[in-house]
């Protein structure tokens, strides 16, 4: 996040909202400790507290304070029954608490959730008459989030959540492994703060980019799914699941499509500025001259298109961009995937029929007999791995590569290279989780059965409910789940 590169001797820094900890900050002088936090993360990283109501000045005990929604649409953060206004007060401190932050080696931060200066998403904006609705950002999270556009950052409340807390770490862990060896640490916010200061003002209106809290697309939606197979849960049957969103991203260039990127929704100026630094369109932040969201009135699912502006030489060279180009769709784990268009995600295939069935017992085995082939996986611990299994569960063929969707490309390939496409009667079983774009490929070679040992995406189950494909997750110690078309197992 500075630009430092992480001691790996060294435990890793995570910067916290300090009420978290169990310090006595709060406004009424109390504490909101989160035993998780203390006690199991704890002895693993090194907490950096802030509190920034204290830092500003406001005292313990403070009148609380909480954000409003002034008339020309400012979200201002005044004190519940006076009416002070510490809006400005905060802004700068933050500015300069940040830069602090900024040489504090930090891999991740935990904010407190519902706070008016720490919420990270859904703090509560008071209308003037005094309504609330849950849109709104902590001021302090709002800044955090702006100046480390990359840097992992969550809420207490979600992490209660097993998959959000392991999904945290992991990209804790990513972080500080990935620190040092990113060309620029350099986000577009700073390099627009620094062409703002150098020339005197801002951007045009037009290209600044929405500084207003505003709510965050879902990372995640409760989907109906079918258990099995875990009686030591005390789980069986239908019930509700969590699956992680995934949403195609559209990125344009100065208003004209450029590529699509399968994603989570959530940091998404981030995620275009990487991909157009690793696409070599940018090379520096002062290539970019801002990163929005669409919000043209003629496009309500304007949260999936950012468009991006250009400067310098990456402006000149637009025109040549554009002309060379071709929509690229990617998937956070894989890469460069393919070439299409959001309109153009979905295959015209049509839906694979129930020509046959597979007993759960064998379903749920395939993961244990995918494994039982990861030789690579034996000795670096690291492949992904994909196979191909008759209804009997026995595995025609295997590949293991560092990427899923290449060990899926393998496997399907090799049927290819055999001239027996379409896969009419086999089952697909891949190490991780189940995208949209494994289940395209499935659909594309007319594999009707997917099992995944990990989640599927949103996105992947809308995609096997339209292709005809059973979709099975978590498959692992003995059970999984049903996400889609269970008539391939008739004892369900
Ligand atoms: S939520 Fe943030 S501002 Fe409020 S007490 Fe905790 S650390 Fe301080």
């Amino acid at each position: 996040m500075s630009g430092n590169s992480h001691d790996a001797s060294k435990p890793i820094r995570i910067g916290i909202s300090s009420c978290l900890l169990g310090q006595e900050v709060r406004f009424d002088g109390g504490h909101k400790r989160d035993s998780f936090l203390t006690d199991t993360l704890g002895p693993q990283v090194e907490w950096v507290p802030v509190c920034p109501e204290v830092e500003i000045g406001l005292g313990i005990p403070r009148e609380p304070v909480r954000l409003v929604r002034a008339a020309d649409d400012a979200i201002r953060m005044v004190t519940t029954s006076t009416g002070v206004d510490h809006t400005e007060t905060m802004a700068r401190w933050a500015i300069a608490r940040l830069e602090e932050l900024a040489r504090e080696d930090l891999c991740g931060y935990v904010l407190k959730k519902d706070s008016p200066s720490c919420g990270m998403e859904y703090v509560k904006t008071y209308s003037s008459g005094g309504t609330a609705e849950r849109n709104g950002r902590g001021l302090f999270a709002a800044a955090l989030m702006r100046r480390f556009p990359s840097l992992p950052v969550e809420e207490e409340g979600r992490l209660a959540d097993p998959r959000i807390r392991e999904d945290f770490i992991e990209r804790v862990f990513a972080y500080a492994r990935q620190k040092g060896r990113t060309p620029s640490a350099c986000g577009p916010s700073e390099a627009r703060s620094r062409r703002a200061s150098a020339s005197g003002g801002g951007a045009p209106r037009a290209l600044r980019d929405d500084d207003r809290p505003r709510p965050e697309r879902a990372q995640y939606r409760s989907v109906p799914v079918t258990v099995v197979g875990r009686p030591d849960r005390g789980i069986a049957g239908s019930t509700r699941d969590l699956a992680a969103v995934e949403e195609p991203l559209e990125v344009r260039l100065h208003g004209k499509p450029f590529a699509v990127i399968m994603r989570t929704p959530g940091e998404d100026r981030a995620l275009a500025a990487g991909f157009l630094l690793s696409e070599g369109v940018v090379r520096t932040a002062d290539d970019i001259g801002a990163v929005e969201h669409c919000r043209h009135p003629d496009r309500p699912d304007g949260h999936n298109v950012v468009d991006v502006y250009l400067l310098g030489e990456s402006r000149t060279s637009l025109e040549t961009l554009l002309a060379d180009r071709r929509n690229v769709l990617t998937n956070s784990s894989c890469g460069l995937c393919g070439r299409v268009t959001i309109e153009s995600l979905k295959t015209r295939a049509s839906a694979l029929p129930v020509s046959w069935t597979m007993t759960t017992s064998v379903a749920a085995g395939l993961p244990q007999r995918l494994r039982e082939r990861q030789r690579v996986f034996d000795g670096t611990g690291g492949l992904h791995a994909a196979g191909l299994f008759t209804p009997d569960g026995i595995c025609e063929t295997s590949a293991e590569d560092v990427g899923r969707h290449n060990a899926v490309d393998k496997v399907i390939g090799a049927m290819v290279l055999d001239d027996r496409l379409p896969i009419a009667s086999h089952a697909l079983a891949v190490s991780g989780r189940a995208s949209f774009e494994i289940v395209q490929k499935a659909w594309l070679a007319g594999i009707g059965l997917v099992c995944a040992v990990s989640a599927p995406s949103s996105l992947a189950i809308d995609l096997a409910e339209d292709a005809g494909i059973t979709l099975l997750g978590f498959a692992r110690g003995g059970g999984f789940n049903v996400y889609s078309h269970p008539a391939r197992l008739p004892e369900l």
